[in-house]
């Protein structure tokens, strides 16, 4: 640790594509850390380079429910939550929307409770959608959204958004110490190939030689970070003295068009891949790029990593696991930790 103190953590999502980057991070930093995941988007592959560390353990939970005992009641006191469960992906997130709405409001007010239990630092890991199709360009901190709450996108939108209010409610009331991050579309290795997000459907179709999909007229932008960047800031965002007390923007403000994108990842993967136009996602954002002028204010942070280094490394990683699949493919399973499955 930095400043020579223990830093015990509990990250919900640590099985996922950021949380276990945050894992990674962490332990580096000197911290135990226990994950909390119910691999529904997460997988054990992600943290198998960690079984044998001491200072880590993984717990298989839901954190809808209430957490296992093995959790509320081990001898581990923690000091630190960063709670990032939830699907995050729109085709992941809309196949169970109930589920995804009970993620953000159930789970959000579980981890919470427990964060008030241990006397623990609390992070919610909130996100760029709740501005929702933003009229204002690019999004403050201080603009409140223009979000469809009847829409396909409400459960994740309006899930985190009633998830940050429970969060401020929270701390208001001097329950539990909080910090909000609204993280951006962040990409890099350890994304799903079946994420169904633009940077993992683009790269993996470009490698397979498939049809590249650009839904609507490609014009529509997104402002892409990468992980390593964005955990950055949630480090920064959760030691930060005094709290902010208000949510923070993690993101990279380098904004492009989904045609952009594809022409740079078809031009570096060398692909000859076809583009084809698929519609428009209800409720897609036309535009998003975020305003980090408070991330830089208080947190000194700002992104490092250019567009073409981070989809180079991204694509390199997607490469390596097509390999992997190809060799291995029978033998992938999700029993990598069963000597420390949940109770
Ligand atoms: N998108 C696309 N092709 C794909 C997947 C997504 O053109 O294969 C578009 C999508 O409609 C959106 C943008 O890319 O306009 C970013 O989508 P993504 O799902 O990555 O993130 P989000 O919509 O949550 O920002």
């Amino acid at each position: 640790m930095k400043d020579g103190t223990a830093k015990t953590a509990l990250v919900t999502g640590g099985a996922g594509f950021i949380g276990s980057h945050l894992i990674d991070a962490l332990l580096a930093e000197g911290a135990q850390v226990v994950c909390v995941d119910n691999l529904l988007t997460g997988r054990t592959a992600n943290l198998k380079h960690l079984e044998n560390e001491s200072r880590f353990d993984f717990v298989e939970a839901d954190v809808i429910d209430r957490l296992p005992q093995k959790v509320r009641l081990g001898k581990t006191r923690f000091t630190h939550v960063y709670h990032l469960a939830c699907a995050a992906s729109p085709p992941h997130y809309q196949a169970d929307p109930e589920h995804t709405m009970l993620t953000c409001v159930l789970g959000t007010r579980n981890l919470l409770r427990f964060a008030e239990e241990q006397g623990a630092r609390f992070l919610l890991s909130s996100t760029s959608e709740v501005y929702g199709d933003p009229e204002i360009h690019p999004q403050p901190e201080g603009y409140r959204g223009w979000v469809n709450c009847t829409g396909p996108r409400a459960c994740y939108d309006e899930g985190k958004r009633a998830a940050e209010t429970l969060s401020f409610d929270f701390a208001r009331h001097k329950r539990v110490d909080v910090r909000v991050a609204r993280i951006f579309n962040t990409y890099g290795p350890r994304m799903r190939h079946d994420d169904g997000r633009v940077v993992s459907n683009v790269i993996w179709q470009a490698l397979h030689g498939e049809p590249v999909t650009v839904y609507g007229d490609g014009s529509q932008t997104r402002s892409f970070c990468y992980v390593s960047d964005l955990v950055d800031g949630l480090m920064r965002l959760m030691d930060s003295e005094p709290a902010p007390g208000a949510p923070v923007n993690l993101g990279n403000p380098n904004e492009l068009t989904v045609s952009d994108l594809v022409r740079r990842v078809l031009a570096l993967t060398g692909s000859d891949s076809q583009v084809v136009h698929l519609p428009l996602p209800v409720d897609d954002p036309r535009r998003r790029k975020p305003d980090i002028g408070r991330a830089q204010a208080i947190l000194g942070w700002e992104p490092r990593v250019q567009l073409q280094q981070g989809l180079e490394a991204t694509a390199a990683w997607f490469a390596d696991e097509q390999r992997l699949a190809a060799r291995t493919a029978p033998r992938r399973s999700r029993e990598v930790f069963s000597g420390v499955a949940a109770e």
